[in-house]
Parts: structure tokens; C-alpha cells; sequence
């Protein structure tokens, strides 16, 4: 059965002038809408209740199960404003699709994709003003539907209540004044994720586990950490909250293959299939991080850049280890590959660009 999600509006949503202000300097993931969606999925009735509401506190039972197992699953997508004023997303099947994937993994029920994209339609018609303008370029609405276990419980078994939910929040550019590259530490005493694990699922465990080689990334002083598979620590994973790819001089656009322990980006399956029209030649493939080091050092690669929502693109200038460091791509900017398929990717996500493979809804 379709879920619908009956309107509720906020009696006191934010004023204009307050809402301006915080679109003026969004930042992310600081202020949220005036509403949220709300679900609920019980064993014995499946989903109803859907709602949207004023945004504001879950009332959680302390025994509730995500608060001490951690059954929960979430999705991190944009809203974006075309010239002509409208609201699109972009491949939002494609969450969806990832976010049943997740649930299956997590013990969670699935969730319909359409009733998935009805949801998103409803937070957006709710709090369309919250969209930032289109002049305002990058600027967004980030949409971050989850799910988690409410029943409280505290036997270990998938819970037979479960709370479906999105939340939106304006986002600014993620570079102001201009893309600059980062750095990577490379993390060989924390993996993020293990063969037969969850690192294929968006769930918030993989986040809490990340954090420590995040820690240890910032006081290298870098951005991020690179992860290696934890199995033989040779081969490129991914990073906290980004895939990767690597530029060969040859015009290969050389990824990590995915083999059930990396997050199946939907920014990466975009960057794949753009590939080619842009002339460059798509490899997934095992990477060793040998390779990366040895390709930066003999000038077979030539630029790295790492991808995602938030970002879209992100170029990788440095790569440091416990006691040493390669540098790619041009100093302090962005290379030519990683700019033009972060343009490429804006373009058709802001409507300036034909949407040749129909990937806005
Ligand atoms: N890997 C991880 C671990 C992530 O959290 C994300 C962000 N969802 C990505 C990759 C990139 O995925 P997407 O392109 O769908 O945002």
C-alpha cells in the first residue's frame, strides 16, 4: 500500500527575515526547516501514519533499541533550484534503491521507492521557500531521510517498530571562493569497514567507527582519512564519506571496484557513466595503494579526486602516511579532469545543462 503523508503545517514557522539570514550563510547541516516527515512501520500493520509536521524532537523511549544497538540507516541527498524557479533531485531512485539495500542489511524493513520520492516531494512542497536561490550557485537543500528502531527493547533482535523520518537543511557551497584541494591521511591501524560487514550500507555505526581515524587524520593535519580494505591493507577503499578516483595520464578515470565494503556512491555511478562523453575511459577496478604513491611519484597519474553529495568534487592534492607523502594534480587548485566533471555534474543538477539520461526528478 502507498504511504501518504498527511500536511500538518507549522502554526509558527520561522519569518522571512529569519529564514533570509540563515539562507545568507547556511553553512552545513547547522539549521533545519520549518518541517519534517514522519512514518511509522510496525510488524504487525507494515508503514502508516505518515505525516509531515513541525520540525522538532522525536519523544524516544531510553530502552529504545538504535540507542544501544544502533538499528539505523539514513540517506544524504540534494534539492536544487532551477533559473526558472523549480525544485528538482537529482537520481533520487537511486537513494532509495541504496537506502533498501541498507535496510535489508540492517534488519530494517524496506521502504517503497516511490513512497521514498513521495516523501522527498513533501518535505520540499512543505519547505520550498527553504531552497536557496538559483543565483546562489552551489547553495542547496540538503534532504536526510532515516529510519531507525523506536520499539523499546532491549532483546537483540530486529525491532518490530521502526521510525522513518526526513529533515532538511539548507547548505552552502561546499568551497567558498574557489575549489582547493585536500589532504588525505592514510589510516593503517583503523578500517572502516570488513568483509561481510556493513560498509556497503549508509548506517550510522560506519560513521561512529570513522571518527577515530578522523581524529587521527586532523591531528596530521589533513581533511580526511583513506581507508584500505582490512583484509590485506593494500587496497584502496574509500574515504569516510567519499568515494575515490584516480586520473591516469592515459585518460583512464580508475575507481575501486565495489566489493561489498565500499558505499556505492551515487556522485561515483554518475562520474562513471559521464565518463565517456567527457573522453575519458571509466576502470573499476582493485587499486593497490602502491600504485597511487608509485603513479604520483612517475607521473602516470595526474590528478586524484574523491566524490560525493556534498562536495560533488573534490580534489585530493596530498596523500600522507607515517613517514612520507606524495603530492597530485596542480598546486593548490583543482586539476583539469576533476573541474570539468565537477561542471559536468553542476550543470545538469542545476538545470544548465541538457539532462540527456533523465537523472532529475
Ligand atoms: N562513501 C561514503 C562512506 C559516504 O558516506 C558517501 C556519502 N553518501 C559516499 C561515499 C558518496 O556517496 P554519494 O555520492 O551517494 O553521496
Amino acid at each position: 500500500m502507498a504511504l501518504t503523508f498527511s500536511m500538518t503545517p507549522n502554526p509558527s514557522p520561522r519569518a522571512d527575515a529569519e529564514r533570509a539570514e540563515i539562507l545568507g550563510n547556511p553553512g552545513f547541516g547547522q539549521s533545519f526547516t520549518d518541517h519534517m516527515v514522519v512514518a511509522t512501520w510496525r510488524e504487525e500493520s507494515g508503514w502508516g501514519d505518515g505525516k509531515v509536521k513541525e520540525y522538532g524532537p522525536f519523544q524516544i523511549d531510553p530502552a529504545a533499541a538504535v540507542l544501544h544497538y544502533a538499528q539505523e540507516i539514513f540517506e544524504g541527498m540534494k534539492a536544487y533550484r532551477h533559473e526558472d524557479g523549480s525544485v528538482w533531485t537529482f537520481r533520487p531512485e537511486k537513494n532509495a534503491q541504496r537506502f533498501n539495500r541498507s535496510a535489508d542489511r540492517l534488519a530494517l524493513p524496506k521502504i517503497d521507492e516511490a513512497d521514498f520520492v513521495e516523501s522527498l516531494k513533501a518535505i520540499v512542497a512543505a519547505d520550498e521557500s527553504w531552497v536557496p536561490a538559483f543565483e546562489d550557485g552551489e547553495a542547496s537543500l540538503y534532504l536526510r531521510p532515516f529510519m531507525f528502531a523506536s520499539e523499546a527493547f532491549l532483546g537483540v533482535r530486529p525491532s518490530k517498530e521502526v521510525t522513518y523520518s526526513v529533515i532538511a537543511s539548507p547548505a552552502g557551497a561546499y568551497f567558498k571562493g574557489g575549489v582547493k584541494p585536500v589532504s588525505l591521511w592514510l589510516s593503517r591501524d583503523y578500517a572502516r569497514a570488513g568483509v561481510g560487514g556493513t560498509g556497503a550500507a549508509k548506517c550510522g555505526g560506519n560513521y561512529a567507527s570513522s571518527l577515530a581515524a578522523q581524529i587521527e587524520a586532523n591531528e596530521r593535519g589533513c581533511d580526511q582519512s583513506v581507508f584500505l580494505d582490512s583484509v590485506e591493507g593494500t587496497y584502496i577503499e574509500e574515504l569516510g564519506g567519499m568515494n575515490l578516483f584516480l586520473v591516469t595520464k592515459d585518460g583512464e578515470l580508475i575507481t575501486p571496484a565495489l566489493t561489498g565494503t565500499i558505499l556505492e556512491g551515487v556522485t561515483r555511478d554518475s562520474i562513471l557513466e559521464l565518463a565517456t562523453d567527457l573522453g575519458l575511459k571509466p576502470v573499476e577496478r582493485r587499486i593497490k595503494i602502491d600504485e597511487w604513491i608509485d603513479g604520483c611519484n612517475d607521473g602516470t597519474i595526474t590528478e586524484v579526486f574523491a566524490c560525493g553529495t556534498a562536495a560533488v568534487v573534490t580534489p585530493v592534492g596530498r596523500l600522507v602516511w607515517a613517514d612520507g607523502e606524495v603530492t597530485s594534480g596542480p598546486e593548490g587548485e583543482a586539476g583539469p579532469m576533476a573541474t570539468k566533471i565537477r561542471e559536468a555534474l553542476l550543470a545538469i543538477q542545476k538545470g544548465k545543462a541538457e539532462d540527456k539520461r533523465g537523472w532529475m526528478t
